[in-house]
């Protein structure tokens, strides 16, 4: 469980940080962003949270995770958008960072430079098991990293792919049960071999 650093309060504490939360499709990264700024909210600090347009299998206006726990999202369609729609605020969530162009890292370090805190969720491996950019790259960028896992869907170890079972090719296909599954090294591999 990820115990926030005890730095006191935000507003007078102009260093900011970032924390990452990475793993596969169903995985639970988006609870765990919702867990963490559900706390920041309650704690009364002023929370805007984004996600990129590309992402509308559920309501436009919401980062939504896949038990129904929702909290109020604005989607934007370039990540420099963030920079100028946070100005206010103290804690800055970002879902589905993986869809994100290049752009983000400057914009979540000017973001913690600010300092704000900023919470980013997303994939860190694409259906193939190949680093997610630029995700990667805010994983190295970033104070804190969570790995989240799922459970294999064929063996029931822990899960950390994204294994796609239809055959496209395209790098993005938005999707859900019906297209992905979560899988363990073994069992992933010896799907992609054949
Ligand atoms: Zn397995």
């Amino acid at each position: 469980m990820f115990v926030e650093p005890n730095i006191g309060s935000l507003s007078h504490n102009r260093s900011g940080w970032v924390e990452v939360v990475c793993g596969s499709m169903f995985s639970g990264k988006t609870e765990e962003l919702i867990r963490r700024l559900n706390r920041a909210l309650l704690a009364q600090q002023k929370v805007e949270i984004f996600k990129p347009t590309i992402d509308k299998r559920y309501s436009k206006k919401k980062v939504v995770s896949h038990n129904d726990n929702a909290i109020h999202s604005t989607p934007v369609d370039f990540s420099r958008d963030i920079l100028l729609r946070s100005t206010e605020c103290d804690v800055v969530g970002i879902d589905e960072a993986q869809f994100f162009d290049d752009d983000i890292i400057s914009v979540v370090n000017e973001l913690a430079n600010q300092g704000k805190r900023v919470i980013i969720a997303g994939l860190d491996m694409d259906f193939m098991g190949k680093p997610f950019s630029p995700m990667d790259k805010l994983m190295a960028t970033a104070e804190y990293i969570t790995k989240v896992h799922a459970i294999c869907m064929d063996c029931g170890k822990i899960a950390s792919y994204s294994h796609r079972r239809t055959k496209s090719k395209q790098t993005v296909v938005l999707g859900e049960k019906d297209v992905y599954e979560a899988l363990c090294r073994k069992c992933f591999y010896d799907k992609m071999d054949s």
